[in-house]
């Protein structure tokens, strides 16, 4: 991996700018997106706010980052480079394909930083995940927000019509919040319609909860795409802190180049290494994820509220009311649920947690819609308007 040594005079300073850019800029992840001043949960508060998964990381992971404690104090970074071999191996990509960083959050903060500037816009889908776009204050570039399609996908079409300036496509499917899918048909045309010297980013954090195909293709055949995956999501581990970039080397050298590789826990190379090599886990997490999403969606149905079909191990229902209302009305029943997207105001994003912390989500639902709980009361429903996607607008 000889692009790890070398740093040329210009990407030095390269990074001494985005050092001063990163004094003021904090790599957040999903709960901090909500809320950066969070003092932490109640006792026995149900999580189902961060899109995490409630079983954790699976019986080799624990093993096996357990059993390296003890050598915690070496510095084992040829763990790191024998897990990007694996999984560049399990792609059929060269190793200098695969970066490791502890999670995938500052990677994609460093590729606003690499890729747009106040001539090249960030262009991302509404609603959308949120922390691509709360890189682009500090590096003076424009937001393009494009609402999705009547089917939750991204628009891609209206995405190069609005950004004929764009230096980076943020496409994430399963989308956050939403759930929902954008093709791989869509995103070819996307790479094949962008402009000139722009990257589009594929988040696939959730792939794994979906049928839906990986744009990994598409970086093997050397194009400018980017593939983040993340292994806080169905292998548990957001705590541990680990994701992959994906892309090829001139790409991976330019994120690099905004904050530097640092080396990585090797707890979490360890676990993500072992989580790999349980040939279980994918499957048995999909199919456990899939059967309590939709039980919940199903009694959502019964119970007369919208839901946006997910893929993902979240999905968003129509309150009909200021989802702000409805989340805060929660929280006093000790669960917790997802943050606000503005463009659509009245929905909330639930995440998939255990079967019995869906119990307790679905018993306080009912109290809060139906005005039920003690010392709280909903202000009465709002009549909605709807776009021509179908979302309710404020
Ligand atoms: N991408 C998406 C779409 C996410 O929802 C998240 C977290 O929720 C991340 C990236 C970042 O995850 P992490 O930094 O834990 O890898």
């Amino acid at each position: 991996m000889s692009s790890k040594s070398g740093f040329s005079r210009r990407s030095f300073m390269a990074i001494s700018a985005a050092a001063s850019a990163a004094t003021l800029f904090r790599i957040v992840h999903e709960p901090m997106v909500a809320r950066a001043d969070w003092q932490g949960y109640p006792t026995g508060a149900v999580r189902i706010d961060s899109n995490e998964n409630p079983l954790g990381p699976c019986a080799g992971a624990r093993k096996a980052a357990a059993a390296i404690v003890s050598d915690g104090g070496r510095y084992d970074d040829h763990l790191t480079s024998k897990f990007e071999a694996m999984i560049a191996e399990h792609f059929g990509l060269k190793p200098d394909y695969v970066r490791a960083y502890a999670g995938s959050s500052s990677p994609l903060s460093y590729s606003v930083f690499a890729f747009t500037s106040p001539k090249k816009s960030y262009v991302t889908a509404d609603p959308g995940y949120e922390l691509g776009m709360m890189a682009c204050p500090f590096s003076g570039t424009r937001v393009v927000k494009v609402p999705l399609t009547s089917t939750y996908a991204h628009d891609v079409k209206a995405m190069l019509a609005q950004a004929p300036d764009a230096g980076l496509f943020y496409v994430c499917t399963p989308n956050n919040p939403t759930g929902s899918m954008t093709s791989h048909s869509d995103i070819e045309y996307l790479v094949e319609h962008k402009p000139a010297g722009s990257i589009v980013m594929v988040d696939e954090a959730y792939i794994h909860f979906s049928d839906g195909a990986t744009a990994m293709d598409l970086v093997k055949a050397d194009k400018d795409v980017i593939v983040l995956r993340t292994f806080s999501k169905i292998f548990g581990m957001a705590g541990l802190r680990c994701g992959v970039v994906i892309a090829k080397p001139d790409l991976q050298t330019k994120i690099a180049g905004q904050g530097g590789w640092s080396a990585m826990p090797t707890t979490a190379v360890v676990a993500a290494t072992a989580s790999l090599q349980d040939a279980q886990l994918l499957p048995e997490r999909k199919r456990v994820n899939a059967e309590i999403r939709e039980l919940a969606c199903e009694w959502l149905a019964r119970k007369g509220y919208a839901f946006i079909p997910s893929q993902a191990n979240h999905f968003m229902v129509d309150s009909k009311r200021p989802a702000k209302d409805v989340i805060d009305a929660l929280q006093k029943q000790n669960v917790f649920i997802g943050r606000v997207w503005p463009a659509v105001p009245t929905w909330l994003r639930i995440s998939v947690g255990t079967p019995a912390e869906m119990e307790q989500f679905r018993a306080a639902f009912e109290k809060v819609m139906n005005g039920t709980t003690v010392g709280y009361s909903l202000p009465p429903l709002k009549p909605e308007r709807r776009n021509l996607d179908g979302f309710v607008m404020a």
